[in-house]
């Protein structure tokens, strides 16, 4: 799949992210649950070595919660890290999300905890939140802090730089979330990344996605598109997206098939769930 992507960009990011790091004591790391294994990035795992990682399985609410039960998905990503790590499965659109996330990442910091506490002293734990662009970063980072907590920090004429919100007794949270960049090395991750937003749609071939898409969905999900559409679809990829096109009356003057409204509305309806529960792991 072709991607216009410059590599030059996630070098500087991991530079940024590796100075922010230093000041904190846990990382909440943000994976979308629909394509849990791609939202990480190996180059960022290498700056998190002696930091306690909270993962994410964020927008669970929409994910295959079958899948990534029966895959052991949170045992395998808990063992893709050498840190202390926990995990939850989380709709970061909810209600109670900080109540966990603060339970948990005071359990992750329990040795600083404990080690002030000897000495008399408060400890308050700093917190990042990171991921791919789209897994729900900033949802999450609005959700911890309260809709009625403004985040300044970022506003254009307000106040410059990033600042701390306190989100609980002890737990201060950065305000702004740490993009990580999607790591494409792997064609299948890359795909996946794709489906789900974390990669621009101007930098893709949406054509050429719709069919990767077909294939992969056909593959894990048999049936769900013609489930979704109601008709019977067979033959090449393109076929497929005629016919697709064609029941949905998607066609240009003089009659040819709309070929990129017909690929347009297939990754509209997954993105937005139309076709069901999915995860690509
Ligand atoms: P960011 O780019 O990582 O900061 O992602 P955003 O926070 O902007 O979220 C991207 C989209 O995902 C938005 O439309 C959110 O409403 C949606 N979203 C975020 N978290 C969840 C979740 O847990 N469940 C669902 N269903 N949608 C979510």
């Amino acid at each position: 799949m072709k991607i216009n992507w410059f590599p030059g960009h996630m070098t500087k990011a991991l530079r940024t992210m590796e100075k922010e790091i230093k000041n904190i004591d846990v990382v909440i790391y943000v994976l979308d649950s629909r394509a849990p294994f791609a939202c990480l990035n190996p180059e960022f795992d290498k700056l998190i070595v002696n930091k306690p990682v909270l993962i994410v399985l964020n927008k669970i609410d929409i994910a295959d919660v079958e899948k990534i039960a029966s895959n052991d998905i949170e045992e395998k990503i808990k063992n893709h890290f050498k840190t202390k790590v926990e995990i939850i499965k989380l709709d970061s659109t909810a209600s109670g999300a900080l109540k966990i996330i603060a339970g948990r990442i005071n359990q992750l910091c329990s040795d600083k905890i404990e080690k002030n506490r000897l000495k008399n002293l408060n400890s308050f734990i700093r917190a990042m939140v990171i991921g791919v662009p789209n897994c729900g970063k900033s949802t999450l980072v609005n959700n911890l802090c309260g809709r009625g907590k403004a985040i300044t920090g970022n506003k254009p004429g307000v106040t410059r730089g990033k600042q701390w919100v306190s989100v609980s007794k002890n737990v201060q949270l950065l305000d702004t979330p740490g993009t990580l960049y999607p790591d494409l090395s792997k064609e299948a991750y890359a795909k996946y990344l794709a489906y789900i937003g974390s990669i621009r749609d101007e930098v893709l071939d949406v054509n050429e996605l719709a069919c990767f898409l077909i294939d992969d969905l056909e593959a894990q999900y048999p049936n769900c598109l013609e489930k979704r559409y109601g008709i019977s679809l067979e033959g090449l990829n393109y076929e497929k997206l005629e016919k697709i096109a064609v029941s949905k009356k998607f066609l240009l003057k003089g009659g040819e098939v709309d070929y990129d409204r017909a690929c347009a509305m297939l990754l509209d309806d997954f993105r937005k769930n139309r076709l069901g529960m999915i995860s690509f792991i």
